[in-house]
């Protein structure tokens, strides 16, 4: 799912024309091929020819594969449909996808766009991340996986163990070993369902270590958990149970467990560009201007946005020719830059008539930009001192390159 978005994410339409339709289950089809129908006729406005034609024919297309369903399918239907030049201009090729949602979408929507309207689905995505959660003492093991706000055990086990007191007339040596042994064929059994159960989990992003005492340290000193699930574990804590209760109070906490962990994230994203930074290796560049123009150049590997600025790209506009430009400015300043304008006069046409247009968040903007170039996106909060760094000290724009660019 996530690389076929990806892929679609890349496809662009020469202009607006790229149609996509989100019917959420329950809806009735007929109606969504009655609005399909309007939007058709209003399409018929459209000047350009070729748009027109693009946009008509995404449209009969839409409907064409609509006809194949009685009704939505339990978690509703996504299609997208358009013309997408396949090498250049002109070479544009009608291309539909028809996608089942891995959960039920709860958006009615129709968009003709110059792309694919992807966010929906990927937020999905992004809820699907899951959590293996593991309990554990000398006595029994609980299995538990965790996903968007839902722990549900999946199994649970008994050591066999026995306590740590023995029993009249053995030899304590004998029985210490004895009891060493089967505590080691019981951490290979815990180790052996932790596998199974959490490396067939899909979107496992982090491992959970919990019960009371030393047990769970022992078991994750030794081998008995697969490399790559050892690599995820993201907390070891202590909990007073290792059954149901124990779960519960992993899931009270789960949520600032998962924060620390995206800190521990954020922290790292910045000190990587930190590294680069640092030892002018070339592969840093920060500030709108030079981030805008690696984007340009193919060259972010990593895009990191602080959620702490509230700078926004305002389209200014003229109302009586075609000019139109861009400026970056804080939000504050927005409504004195719209009253500036009203005194200055449009660069083309000379007259009296510039106004604002679209205003758009520059984090939302960057990350348009940066999905089409490729680039992976991370949004960096202030709650580390990494991430006032990135704020305050580079403006809160920053990234990562895959290669050097020329300037
Ligand atoms: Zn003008």
């Amino acid at each position: 799912m996530k690389k076929s978005l990806d892929t679609l994410a890349r496809k662009e339409g020469r202009g607006t024309e790229l149609v996509s339709l989100y019917v959420p289950p329950g809806k009735q089809i007929s109606e969504v091929q009655a609005m399909l129908r309007d939007e058709y006729g209003t399409a018929s406005n459209i000047k350009s020819d070729t748009t027109r034609k693009n946009v008509q024919d995404a449209i009969t297309k839409v409907q064409q594969r609509l006809k194949l369903f009685r009704q939505a399918p339990k978690n509703g239907l996504v299609i997208f449909s358009g013309a997408i030049p396949q090498n250049g201009p002109g070479s544009e090729r009608l291309e539909t996808y028809v996608i089942e949602p891995l959960e039920p979408i709860k958006v009615y929507l129709y968009r003709c766009d110059a792309k694919f309207h992807l966010e929906y689905l990927q937020e999905q995505l992004r809820e699907k991340e899951a959590y293996g959660v593991l309990l554990l003492d000398a006595n029994s093991a609980s299995f538990a996986v965790l996903k968007s706000k839902h722990l549900e055990i999946v199994q649970q086990i008994t050591s066999g163990v026995p306590g740590k007191h023995r029993a009249g007339g053995q030899s304590a040596r004998r029985f210490e070993r004895q009891r060493e042994a089967k505590l080691i064929e019981y951490f290979t059994r815990v180790g052996k369902h932790a596998n199974e159960i959490f490396l067939q989990t899909p979107n496992l992003k982090g491992v959970i270590l919990g019960g009371p005492g030393p047990t769970k340290y022992d078991f994750e000193k030794g081998d008995f958990l697969q490399y790559s699930l050892k690599e995820k574990i993201i907390a070891v804590l202590d909990t007073a149970y290792v059954d149901e209760q124990g779960v519960d109070e992993i899931m009270e906490r789960a949520p600032e467990i998962l924060r620390k962990v995206r800190y521990v994230e954020e922290k790292k994203l910045v000190q990587d560009f930190l590294y680069h930074v640092g030892h002018d290796t070339g592969l840093a560049t920060y500030g709108e201007d030079d981030v805008r123009h690696a984007l340009n150049l193919g060259a972010v590997k990593m895009l990191l946005l602080s959620e702490g600025i509230d700078i926004v790209r305002v389209t200014v506009k003229c109302t009586v020719c075609d000019y139109t430009a861009k400026e970056t400015m804080k939000e504050q300043v927005l409504s004195n830059f719209q009253q500036s304008l009203t005194e200055k006069h449009c660069p083309k046409c000379n007259s009296q008539s510039l106004t604002v247009g679209e205003v758009k968040d520059i984090v939302e903007e960057l990350a348009e930009i940066a999905e089409q170039a490729n680039a992976e996106v991370e949004m960096i909060s202030t709650e580390t001192e990494e991430g006032q760094m990135l704020k305050n000290s580079f403006g809160g724009i920053a990234a990562v390159l895959r290669f050097k660019p020329s300037l």
